[in-house]
This record gives C-alpha cells, structure tokens and sequence, in this order.
C-alpha cells in the first residue's frame, strides 16, 4: 500500500511547488490522474479533428465529479487544524457539493449538515438526497437565501452553546481559495498529459460555471503552468450567485496565497481578460433544464455513454456543440472538463425510503419532476 506520503508526492502542485506542502494538509481522497480521452465520434460529427474529454467524472471510486478534488483540501485543513467531527455545508436541494461532503465527511469520520435551498426537481435531486441520506447528512431545508442564513447561524451558535465549539462550515461548492487549489492542481495534471502526449495542448477548455472555483482554479493554474489555453465558463446560475468581479477576485486571492507559501509559483498577473464567460446557456435559471441542453446530453450518451446532468454539464456541452456548428471552433483543440460524476450511486439509494428524509424534503419525491428531465440521468 502506498503511504500517504507517497501519494502526496503525485499531486503535481506539490511536486512542482514543495514548499506547498508545509501550508497545505491534504487528504487524499480522489483517484488521481483522471483519464483524457478523445472523443472521436462526436469530434467527427461536428467537423472537430481534436475534441477532448477530460474524465474528472471518474475522481473518485464511488463518487467522483469535480467536488472531490477541492474537498481534498478543505477536508485536509480541517482534520490538520482541529479535531471536531461537525461540518456545515450549504448548496440547493440536489446538490452534487453537498452529497460529496456528506460522503467523504462521512468516510473520514466526520458528520455534515447539508443545509439545503430550494430548487426545481430533476430526478438527479431525489438520487442525490437519498444518497445524502445514507451517508449520515443531517439533511435541513430552506426556501431561500435569507432563511438559509439565519438558519447556519442558529446552528453555528447552538453547537458552540452546546458543544464549546464552532463546527466547520464549508462554502457553497467548496468555493474559497484553500478548496480552489484543488483544481489548480488539476491544471497541473493537465499539463503533465500534455507533456506525456495523450492530447495536444488545447485552445479552449470549456467547463460550467457554478460557485466559480473550478473556471478559477483553472485558469491559476494554467497560467502558472504556462499553456496558451483559454477557459470557456459556461454560466449555469444567476449572475448574482456567481458574479465575475468575485470569480477574479477568487483567481487573485489564490494565485496569491500560493506564491506566498511557496514563492517559486510565479507572481500571476490575473485580469478580466482572462476570463470567458458565457451566459447564453443558462436558460430560465438555475436547475432549469434547456431543451438545446437535454439533447446535447442525449447525443453525448448515445455516442460514450457518458451520462451529462441538465444543471450542469449539459448546458456546457451544449454551448461547445453551439460553437461548433458556428464554425468558431475550426482547426482549434477542444477539451470538455467533464464536472458531473459517473459513478452509479444506486446499491446506496436503493436502500433509502424518502420517507426516511426530513419531511420538508418529501415534496421532491411527492411532485413531478421537471418536463424536461427525461430520467436519462436517474
Ligand atoms: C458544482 C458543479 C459544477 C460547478 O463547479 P463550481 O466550482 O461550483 O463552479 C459543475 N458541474 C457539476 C456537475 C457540479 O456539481
């Protein structure tokens, strides 16, 4: 068995910028490298001779997606810089964040408190919460953003009455700079496969924006690796959610935190121009699906069988399709960054009755799921 030692050495960030080490505990948690493939059939159907797919859906062995590898360390802080066993996070109703807290909270002896916003049903949302479940979230519903703050409150103070201390609480999405690390890592990793020829170096990498933390810790990340490679966010929630002004702010604070424990990453100059945001994509809003979406998750599935999600990256493979049959992606090497996990999460929920989950939850499982959602991601 490799020691945690040595599988710290394979984290790119850490082999190329040792001094990291000392600043940053981490757990490893994801199954690192995750592959790049190309995707053949499709790049020859929409006129792409160099359409790639970048396999963080395959992050973890019972759950993988981009969460897993920010949670490497934000959950490493936590177990290095205190010994509570209590984790707040916060997201909507089917959140794929919070579920990956939950589930490597859960693993490494922690409990979490997923507390939960309102959002429009899929049937991704009730897998989720099921699973969410079984992993031992103490699951807690809101309906908006007011309520769900005065709620963490609460919390924060009747566990510090209660207990003597603070439990931890992990931001919507992981999204601070120490969780945003994580993806300059996978930037790195990137480079590494590059370097190693499994694909050219790509013009653009298309990736949904969310909470913002994965665009931004790929484009740090690419910039102090020194590729030409431009990051395409696709926006997939209001902008007063994931505002750009924050997102550079986020690229700054952690390019600068990272120089600062380890002066050999270069002094970045980060600048709006570094940053392509789309917001053509989005829809009627968050956790709505889009037609133009549903199908581009359809063609996806037919051709690899890799499953997209309506929220997520259905919307950015469809903005990439869109682009390409624009004709704006001739002659360029495309990577899609494959967010959503794949791995199947049914031998947990099959065991989990909804009615098992806080009352406030049933409403997703008493209610049709959105029109569009065609359970081609059940
Ligand atoms: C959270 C999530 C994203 C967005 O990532 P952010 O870092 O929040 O921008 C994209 N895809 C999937 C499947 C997600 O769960």
């Amino acid at each position: 068995m490799k020691s945690v030692d040595d599988r710290l050495n394979h984290l790119p960030l850490f082999r190329e910028y040792p001094l990291l080490r000392d600043h940053l505990p981490h757990v490893s948690l994801a199954t690192l490298p995750t592959p790049v493939e190309k995707l053949e059939a499709i790049g020859q159907e929409i006129g792409l001779n160099n359409l790639y797919i970048k396999r963080d859906d395959l992050s973890g062995t019972i759950y993988g997606g981009n969460k897993v590898r920010i949670l490497e360390f934000l959950l490493g802080n936590i177990i290095h810089h205190s010994d509570t066993k209590e984790i707040i996070t916060i997201g909507f109703a089917g959140s794929n964040h919070a579920l990956a807290t939950a589930l490597y909270a859960n693993q490494l002896g922690m409990r979490c408190t997923s507390m939960l916003m309102q959002q429009a049903n899929a049937h991704y949302v009730r897998r989720n919460l099921l699973a969410s479940h079984y992993f031992n979230a103490n699951l807690r519903f809101y309906k908006n953003p007011p309520m769900l703050a005065l709620g963490v409150l609460g919390l924060l103070l009747k566990s510090k009455l209660r207990q003597g201390t603070f439990p931890k609480l992990i931001p919507a999405g992981g999204t601070c700079p120490l969780g945003i690390m994580g993806c300059v890592n996978a930037a790195l990793e990137l480079k590494d496969q590059i370097n190693a020829g499994l694909l050219p170096e790509p013009d653009l990498i298309y990736v949904t924006l969310g909470s913002m933390g994965t665009a931004a810790g790929l484009i740090v990340g690419i910039k102090a690796a020194g590729l030409k490679t431009r990051v395409v966010a696709v926006r997939v929630i209001e902008e007063k959610m994931a505002h750009p002004g924050r997102m550079l702010r986020y690229c700054k604070q952690t390019a600068a935190q990272l120089h600062k424990f380890d002066p050999t990453f270069p002094p970045l100059a980060i600048t709006a121009a570094d940053l392509i945001i789309r917001n053509e994509y989005m829809g009627a809003g968050y956790a709505q699906f889009t037609a133009q979406a549903v199908r581009a998750a359809d063609f996806m599935r037919e051709k690899t069988g890799i499953t997209m999600n309506g929220t997520y990256t259905a919307k950015t493979f469809s903005a990439l399709l869109d682009d390409a049959n624009n004709n704006r992606l001739i002659g360029k090497s495309i990577l899609f960054w494959n967010t959503y996990n794949s791995r199947s999460l049914s031998g947990f929920t099959d065991n989990v009755d909804y009615q098992q989950l806080p009352p406030a939850f049933h409403r997703y499982f008493e209610t049709d799921v959105q029109p569009l959602d065609n359970g081609n991601d059940r």
